[in-house]
């Protein structure tokens, strides 16, 4: 394909999205931007020499990744004291999203430089768009820490939200991971995987936690590829949900003391959500 070098584009930091396995997924204003810039930031530059090599884009690269980000930064920003525009890309998706990119829009925008965002894929969105899970709230949760024993509390740390929650998961610890939120969440909780997302052996399938790891196991291709995890949410936590002891010892510590000071004695006793408490006597009250 032949080069492209178009004119330049004002000075600013471009933060563009790319795709996440699927060429075609490349936005027409990604593409105009990486043809456009003097320099393009990459968190491995070898891997994204492809995609631009691909497109027919032939740009100067630097390299910005996760372990020089700080260092890459002060170069950065003198490509734009010289007036020049520079984009910053991942190798998947969108910068800055479980991504190194944060620190350098930080540091660009305290050097009084304009960041652009040039939108494009993105993992965790993909996958909740497809994953047929209902309602408007998600958290969004990303890598869980990579020791059994932080990742264990992490997980039980979500046991009570109750948006979807969106993890990240490495491919080599897709299994370790389930079983455990299996464990941590119970078997009943549901949960959504999205797999090689875009790309040939994209797959989504829903089932239970309890379901989950036969499934990773019918396949050996499953235990391998790039997943994002959707669990539904906790279920609401109704008075009735909570118990009627400890809503009686609520509403009866309520009578004499301020709600918020009644909902914390109760939590402190049970465990149960301190805000979900406080809530149950706000919804009394009305
Ligand atoms: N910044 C990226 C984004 O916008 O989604 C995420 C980068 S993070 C380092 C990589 C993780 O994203 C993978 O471990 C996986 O959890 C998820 N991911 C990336 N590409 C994916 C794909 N094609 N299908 C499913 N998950 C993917």
């Amino acid at each position: 394909m032949k080069a492209e070098r178009e004119a330049a584009l004002p000075t600013a930091l471009y933060v563009v999205a790319t795709p996440l396995g699927n060429l075609g997924d490349i936005t027409a204003r990604a593409r105009e931007v990486l043809a456009r810039v003097a320099v393009v930031a990459a968190e491995d530059t070898r891997h994204s020499q492809r995609l631009l090599d691909a497109l027919g884009i032939r740009a100067r690269m630097m390299a910005l990744h996760e372990h020089n980000e700080q260092q890459a930064v002060g170069a950065l920003l003198e490509h734009l004291q010289a007036g020049v525009a520079v984009a910053l890309i991942t190798d998947a998706g969108t910068p800055a999203i479980s991504d190194p990119g944060a620190r350098a829009v930080a540091r660009v925008q305290a050097a009084g430089f304009t960041v652009t965002p040039v939108p494009g894929p993105c993992a965790a969105v993909a996958a909740l768009s497809a994953s047929g899970l209902v309602g408007t709230r998600f958290d969004f949760v990303g890598f869980l820490p990579p020791r059994a024993q932080a990742r264990r509390a992490a997980i039980a740390a979500l046991r009570e939200r109750e948006p979807v929650q969106v993890l990240y998961e490495a491919p080599h610890r897709i299994v370790e991971c389930v079983a455990d939120l299996r464990d941590v969440l119970g078997g009943a909780r549901e949960i959504v995987f999205a797999r090689e997302l875009t790309k040939l052996h994209e797959e989504i399938a829903r089932m239970s936690l309890a379901d989950a790891p036969a499934w990773l196991a019918a396949d050996a291709n499953r235990q391998r590829g790039e997943y994002v995890l959707l669990l539904a949410g906790a279920p609401p936590q109704t008075a009735e949900a909570i118990g009627a002891r400890e809503t009686a010892l609520l509403r009866a510590l309520a009578e004499h003391l301020p709600p918020k000071t009644a909902a914390a004695i109760v939590a402190g006793h049970t465990g149960l959500p301190k805000k979900r408490l406080y809530e149950i006597l706000l919804a009394q009250k009305d």
